[in-house]
């Protein structure tokens, strides 16, 4: 793929909307080996103006929660779905999921993660290649064909619903406690205080 370095996209003009719409490519950000990769659906208006993914205030609660499971942003890689800013932060179309799909199996298949986590509806519904009611799958883990490659993926709801429902927050935090977990990281949420690591309870 040109523009394309397994990871970044420096140049690609597939979708017309978005190529109009966006000021620039957000690409992921975060460790190339990471064991833990977030994938959101695509960027709003405060990630198109950084060039980083989660910037704004969904990336503020997913950083809460990070620091919360005991690991910081940094250590974790974070991208999304469709690499460019939908018009009028609408979701993203059928087409424009398939035109970056490459990109993103490929980033995933180049990191290699333990673990993926799809934050919402849009990004389990395009890995899983099913509907998916959020709501109820938050927390479940599936194994997923991604490219030539299965891979183990943890359904998280968007962290914007903690935004909107502050209900949500103790699920949203608890899903992303069981994600650092499963990928081998932090403390998992549990470290009481002995030193001892928690991570053979997960
Ligand atoms: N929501 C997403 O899905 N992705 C972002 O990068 C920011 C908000």
């Amino acid at each position: 793929m040109d523009g394309f370095d397994g990871r970044c996209v420096t140049d690609c003009e597939q979708c017309p909307d978005l190529v109009a719409s966006r000021s620039r490519i957000v690409n992921g950000v975060g460790p190339d080996d990471a064991e833990l990769v977030f994938v959101g659906e695509a960027p709003g208006a405060n990630e198109d103006e950084a060039g980083e993914p989660f910037v704004g205030r969904s990336g503020s609660v997913l950083d809460d929660a990070l620091d919360n499971a005991g690991v910081d942003r940094s250590a974790v890689r974070i991208t999304n779905c469709v690499r460019c800013r939908p018009p009028d932060n609408r979701d993203p179309t059928t087409d424009e999921l398939a035109n970056c799909r490459g990109y993103l199996e490929t980033e995933i298949e180049t990191v290699d993660p333990t673990l993926v986590v799809t934050l919402g509806k849009v990004p389990s519904e395009h890995l899983l290649d099913r509907s998916v009611a959020i709501t109820k799958e938050a927390g479940d883990v599936v194994d997923c064909r991604l490219g030539d490659r299965s891979q183990r993926v943890l359904l998280s709801m968007h962290p914007a619903a903690t935004l909107y429902d502050a209900s949500q927050r103790d699920g949203f935090e608890e899903t992303i406690v069981s994600a650092v977990g499963l990928a081998g990281l932090g403390d998992g949420g549990n470290d009481d205080g002995d030193g001892q690591s928690r991570l053979g309870e997960f």
